[in-house]
């Protein structure tokens, strides 16, 4: 399966349908099934093995997405907000190519050598030509590549993770039923293009015959207003957005989303008070936790909306704990938890989180990381309890060793958050000459804090964790600053965050 046959389907089974767009401009799937086929011959014909692209959210995402997979060309979206040296670095490694770019771009991109590039207005007009030729067919084969994706770095260097069309394809044959979606739905896409999320989204909205509709850079206040305006049914969020999108609910004058029926969330933590808050706000909406990576295809686990209602409303700790778990794997992935040297852990141990099955790509331009029989270690933390409910508790390689004992931040950032003052927090190690790495966390106070004193502050969320988790975890300093750092997609960047405080603290502890 080449990912283009998703949208020629899509473009013959549900032609009439509004594919793309607002009400006013909204092109049709058989319009839409079109304008690939024309940006893939024009990009079959164009330079280069790939197809790059520079740009905020428009539909020439997708039409560019489809029209690399009709031309056999991997699709490369990266991140417009990268200073100048990171692109340029990673634009040489993608030449040779033909890159779309958005507004301003190119003089950005100018003196790499090997790229062709065409504004994305270029596309869009050349995708309405009636008079332009059609690709014939689909160009790749199931084991081509169709998406590079560049991780965000979080953790190390950007890594080019590779997703084959095989990959891709089988995540949206076994999650998504074709034009199963009613014909009034529409999805709202508002994480950047070059995240996995943006391309899961566009491929199983066009699979399921969904209209979607796109926000060129994620802002609360227009995602509310353009969620109502076009009665937007589906959305997709990271926790960040989550939290800004229910300030501007309860701050603005509107009531609500009517006509918002899910709402799924992943790429990072979410905190248990915001997702609470979202059920209280927004009592309608099914909640949906997603929790994937770039080299499983997107989601490997979900908590769906029926078990999000059974945990908020139960008064039983153990059920109530589920708004905390991501959930079960996906039918037809496998997942275990395992030790340090590979070994399956049985349910209740924590260890790291492994995952086989055809989505998984775990392969990287790089190489590969999946072992001989197919199972891809992710680097997480998890557990998975005894009725299969998975729990993600952060990065292995933020995991705190203090005198010889893992500790996850996640766990005891998990505890800051539930105290009332605190509106964001993290927590990370730094070095330390008698164990190894002590806790230290920083934290953003919530509007209208009881407590803003900082010797207090700190008194206070070092008894609080003291209360929940076990002594060695409590921090041995608590930093209060006006804003913690993010990437665009929500991530914590814990690496800056670390550098920073571990500065304030000794000026001779290095990081
Ligand atoms: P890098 O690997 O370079 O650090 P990255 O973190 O952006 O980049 P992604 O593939 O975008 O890489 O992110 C996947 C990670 O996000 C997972 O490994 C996990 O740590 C976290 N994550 C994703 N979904 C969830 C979720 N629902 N709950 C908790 N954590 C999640």
């Amino acid at each position: 399966m080449n990912l283009g046959m998703l949208l020629e389907m899509a473009a013959d089974g549900v032609a009439d349908r509004v594919a793309l767009g607002r009400s006013a401009d909204a092109v049709t799937f058989a319009e839409f099934g079109l304008r690939a086929r024309r940006v893939g011959a024009l990009l079959a014909a164009a330079g280069g093995e790939r197809v790059g692209l520079v740009d905020l959210n428009s539909p020439a995402v997708p039409i560019a997405l489809f029209g690399a997979a009709l031309a056999g060309k991997p699709f490369v979206p990266l991140n417009y907000r990268l200073a100048d040296d990171q692109l340029l670095a990673i634009a040489r490694r993608i030449a040779p190519a033909t890159v779309v770019v958005g507004p301003g771009v190119a003089e950005r991109l100018r003196g790499v050598d090997g790229l062709t590039l065409i504004e994305r207005d270029e596309v869009l007009r050349f995708a309405a030509d009636p008079t332009a030729a059609l690709a014939d067919g689909p160009g790749g084969e199931p084991d081509d590549i169709a998406v590079l994706l560049f991780t965000s770095g979080t953790t190390g260097e950007p890594k080019a993770a590779v997703l084959r069309h095989r990959n891709l394809a089988s995540y949206i044959l076994s999650t998504v039923e074709f034009a199963g979606a009613e014909e009034s739905e529409a999805a709202l896409i508002s994480v950047p293009p070059y995240h996995i999320a943006a391309v899961s989204a566009a491929l199983s909205n066009t699979y399921a015959g969904r209209r979607v509709l796109h926000l060129e850079s994620f802002d609360p206040a227009r995602w509310v207003a353009l969620a109502r305006a076009e009665s937007v049914t589906h959305a997709m969020v990271v926790p960040t957005m989550l939290n800004r999108i229910l300030d501007a609910l309860e701050n603005g004058a509107v009531d609500g989303l009517p006509a918002l029926r899910s709402l799924s969330y992943g790429g990072g933590p979410m905190p248990s008070t915001v997702i609470e808050r979202a059920m209280r706000l927004l009592p309608s909406v099914g909640f949906v936790n997603a929790y994937g990576l770039t080299e499983t295809s997107s989601t490997v686990a979900v908590l769906g909306p029926d078990d999000h209602r059974e945990a908020f409303a139960s008064s039983d700790p153990a059920v109530r704990a589920r708004l905390g778990s991501v959930g079960r794997p996906l039918p037809g992935l496998d997942v275990s938890v395992r030790d340090p040297l590979g070994e399956p852990l049985p349910a209740g141990e924590r260890g790291e989180i492994w995952v086989r099955g055809e989505q998984v790509s775990g392969e990287y331009l790089a190489g590969t990381a999946t072992d001989a029989d197919g199972w891809f270690p992710t680097r997480d933390a998890g557990m998975l309890d005894d009725d299969g409910f998975l729990y993600v508790y952060g990065r292995l390689d933020d995991v705190i060793v203090r005198g010889g004992e893992n500790l996850s931040p996640g766990e005891i950032e998990a505890a800051l958050l539930s105290h009332p003052d605190v509106a964001e927090a993290a927590v990370f190690g730094v070095p330390d000459t008698d164990w190894g790495e002590k806790v230290v966390a920083a934290v953003v106070l919530a509007e209208g804090a009881s407590v803003t004193d900082r010797a207090d502050v700190e008194r206070d969320l070092r008894e609080h964790v003291r209360a929940r988790l076990r002594s060695t975890c409590t921090p041995e300093h608590v930093q209060v600053r006006p804003q913690l750092p993010y990437t665009e997609t929500g991530k914590l960047l814990r690496r800056v965050l670390r550098a920073e405080v571990a500065a304030t603290l000794s000026p001779t502890v290095g990081v």
